[in-house]
């Protein structure tokens, strides 16, 4: 006996957002890339009980005038990419499927307060469980405030899935590192409750930015990476770097001494864009061979630069993987790279074999 019913729009869109909203962290991941998108040169997160109380991101970026807000929270709309053919060769953005937003506001009860760049109103918007309940004018800076509240009360299944408040702390303080040491030249702040967490200047310098995000102990500890076409640039490409697919690696890791014992202080950019990459992070503990302990993990912050038909971002940006055409040469390459930095350092000796 079979009974198929078609799901009604409000469950398929609940089901559709939980794709997108898995947590806290993954809230606060997209609207941290919306402000980044939206040209802001400071942004700043607050969160409250690890994010499951409240989410606030406010950026000084260009802003929304009223129409475009209320385009903004619909379902499948971006002002970043007009069609497929935008997607060839890359997208200059973080976002464009044009769906976060309106996910968010699905599963949460979500207030947006912003005002155009040079614009002399603002605009309040309030949405609960994927309704937009009020829009008026209202008085605010320049930019734009999203503040997410009761993040999953309509979808009590998810909600009982939250990790305790520090474990979910935990993610929205990786999210929110990764994009501040991404973006050194925009001030990122992360406050938790009434503590902030850190924040960043903005002055557009790595190690500085290392150092706001994981202290100067960290920050004096690394090590400059830079092989291929950065490297290029500054005349010091050193010899070993491989052919391969990736047009260069440069950024810093942290002398064997300075370790942790979980893999989130390793940041991993492809062309800019936050990537969990597993290739990429294996690579990394290889090059340090027997000098760091198995269980040990260094500190890294590393761009890699690949050419947009080697890579495919679009495998799970939500999980923010990456597929390369050619792993075994990505592997190779940054392992060649952050070994070279290391042996520059004498931290490995010359003769360690090469797995
Ligand atoms: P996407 O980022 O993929 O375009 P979103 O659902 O995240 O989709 O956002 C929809 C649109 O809302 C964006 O394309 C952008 O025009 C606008 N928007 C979202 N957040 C901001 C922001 N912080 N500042 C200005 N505009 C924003
Ligand atoms: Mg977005």
């Amino acid at each position: 006996m079979t009974d198929i019913q078609r799901l009604d729009d409000r469950t398929v869109e609940r089901i559709a957002a939980g794709e997108v909203v898995e947590r806290p962290a993954s809230v606060v991941k997209e609207l941290v890339e919306n402000a980044i998108d939206a040209d802001a040169t400071r942004v700043e997160v607050v969160v409250e009980a690890g994010g499951t109380d409240g989410i606030r991101v406010t950026d000084d970026g260009v802003g929304m005038d009223r129409e475009a807000v209320e385009t903004a929270v619909e379902k499948h709309t971006t002002s970043k990419i007009r069609d497929i053919a935008d997607l060839e060769g890359g997208v200059g953005t973080l976002g464009f499927r044009g769906e976060a937003l309106h996910a968010i506001g699905a599963v949460s009860r979500l207030t947006i307060r912003t005002r155009p760049r040079g614009g002399d109103v603002g605009t309040e918007l309030v949405l609960e469980g994927g309704d937009v309940t009020s829009v008026s004018p209202a008085g605010c800076p320049e930019g734009t405030t999203m503040a997410v509240e009761d993040l999953f009360y309509n979808v009590p299944a998810r909600r009982k899935y939250l990790k305790q408040e520090s474990t979910e702390f935990a993610h929205v303080n990786t999210v929110v590192a990764s994009y501040a040491l991404a973006n050194p030249d925009v001030a990122v702040s992360l406050t938790h409750g009434d503590r902030e967490t850190f924040s960043t200047t903005g002055q557009g310098d790595l190690r500085e930015t290392v150092m706001s995000v994981y202290g100067r102990e960290v920050a004096e500890s690394m090590i400059s990476v830079g092989a291929g076409s950065e490297a290029n640039a500054d005349g010091d490409e050193s010899d070993s770097f491989p052919d391969g697919p990736l047009d260069g690696v440069h950024g810093l890791v942290s002398h064997p001494e300075t370790n942790r014992a979980g893999r989130e202080y390793l940041s991993t950019y492809v062309n800019g864009r936050y990537v969990r990459a597993g290739t990429v992070r294996d690579a990394v503990v290889d090059a340090y061979g027997t000098q760091i302990a198995p269980d040990r993990y260094p500190f890294a912050v590393l761009f890699l630069d690949v050419p947009a038909g080697d890579v495919d971002v679009n495998v799970h940006p939500r999980k923010m993987e990456v597929r390369f055409a050619d792993d075994e040469g990505v592997r190779e390459q940054v392992r060649t790279a952050v070994e070279d930095a290391l042996l520059r350092e004498g931290l490995l000796r010359s003769t360690a074999p090469r797995g």
